[in-house]
């Protein structure tokens, strides 16, 4: 029996440059469902304990689930999957943003990406299928300048894209969409750029999913699912994620000075009630989220000024927490030098902050 809600996978070669495309198996879609469990099923059957992350033969695959892109809440998610070169195992990482949901309204459930291609190269999604294009003029910009451009070259479209760090193979390079949503964990953006595939566009003219019930769909979420969704994470809709860094300091588990710590000192200054007088502009969400945990921020003013991010829960006790820094401007710089670059900022809190006690015990110069 055909899944509803599933479409095609697109087997791509990038040292042949060839493109296979076949809708989901059955047997995929029903025991493995969702884009994590079809992606990790691919992966299990293409990869062993000899595959080398960074190799050729290490795929990139980007999956989709049957509610992605559709009136169900939260349903704008997509998962990359990889053996990590971060972890030398399975490594996933799920990105918001419009990627996923653009790809399901081309018709498309997953990206299979084989190989390495011989020159910079992006990749174009649209419902017409797949095609590479050279991406030499890309190569070297960092993942704003990347994604401003191509959305200038394609029009309306999702990118999702790597900038110096994926390229240069740092084993915590991210994957951006949107600027500011990242697929950051364990990797993916090192995977992308061993293959020399700078960005993934997806060409969409508009928002149609299929489902046994449509308009069902429609009203459950609506009358449903969204309202209790608002009351139920009121706090988190009004402070998104940045609204828990009080809490942690004052329960003692906010990760601090390097892991040693529950609490710093100083987290009045970077928590919400000073990111929302200092930062704070607007909240910003992925597809289809009813409940924004992202705090679109800049800095208006000083040395950091034009800085600006979603400032998120995790980036700030990874980059400050970690790290002892309390100016909340200084963190959204260090942020948006990471989204730019391409860096999973969870990590890059935790490799400085390792750097940082390494240093003090004498183990570094
Ligand atoms: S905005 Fe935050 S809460 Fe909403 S879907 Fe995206 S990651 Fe999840």
């Amino acid at each position: 029996m055909i899944m509803r809600g599933y479409g095609l996978i697109h087997w791509i070669d990038l040292s042949k440059r060839s493109i296979r495309s076949e809708q989901v198996p059955d047997d995929l879609a029903w025991n493995f469902i969702g884009g994590k469990g079809l992606g990790a099923k691919i992966l299990y059957d293409m990869t062993d304990e000899r595959t080398n992350p960074l190799g050729p033969e290490n795929p990139l695959i980007f999956a989709i689930g049957p509610f992605t892109g559709t009136a169900v809440p939260y349903s704008g998610k997509g998962t990359f999957v990889f053996k990590s070169p971060q972890t030398g195992i399975l490594g996933e990482s799920v990105i918001g943003g419009t990627l996923g949901a653009a790809t399901r309204w081309v018709g498309t459930t997953a990206l299979v990406i084989m190989n390495r291609a011989d020159r910079p190269t992006y990749l174009v999604l649209s419902e017409n299928g797949v095609e590479l294009r050279d991406a030499s003029h890309l190569w070297g910009k960092d993942i704003y300048e990347t994604e401003e451009e191509l959305k200038r070259e394609h029009g309306r479209c999702s990118v999702a894209s790597i900038g110096p760090a994926g390229e240069n193979l740092v084993k915590f390079a991210a994957i951006g969409n949107e600027k500011w949503r990242q697929g950051g964990r364990t990797g993916g953006g090192a995977v992308m750029g061993s293959k020399k595939l700078k960005a993934i566009v997806v060409e969409y003219d508009k928002q149609e999913w299929d489902a046994h019930d449509p308009d069902g769909v429609r009203k459950y979420s609506a009358e449903e699912i969204v309202p209790r969704a608002k009351e139920e994470l009121k706090s988190y809709f009004e402070r998104g994620t940045p609204g828990i860094v009080e809490l942690a300091n004052l329960w003692g588990f906010f990760p601090s000075y390097y892991w040693s710590k529950g609490s710093v000192d100083g987290w009045e200054n970077i928590a919400w009630d000073a990111i929302k007088r200092e930062v704070f502009v607007h909240p910003r969400a992925c597809f289809g989220c009813p409940t924004p945990c992202g705090r679109y921020s800049r800095v208006r003013e000083g040395k950091y000024a034009g800085s600006e991010v979603e400032l998120e829960y995790e980036t700030i006790y990874s980059i400050g927490g970690l790290n002892a820094i309390t100016d909340v401007k200084a963190i959204v710089w260090l942020n948006d030098r990471a989204d730019r670059l391409g860096m999973d900022t969870i990590t890059l809190g935790n490799v400085f902050g390792f750097a940082i006690e390494a240093y003090k015990r004498g183990k570094l110069d």
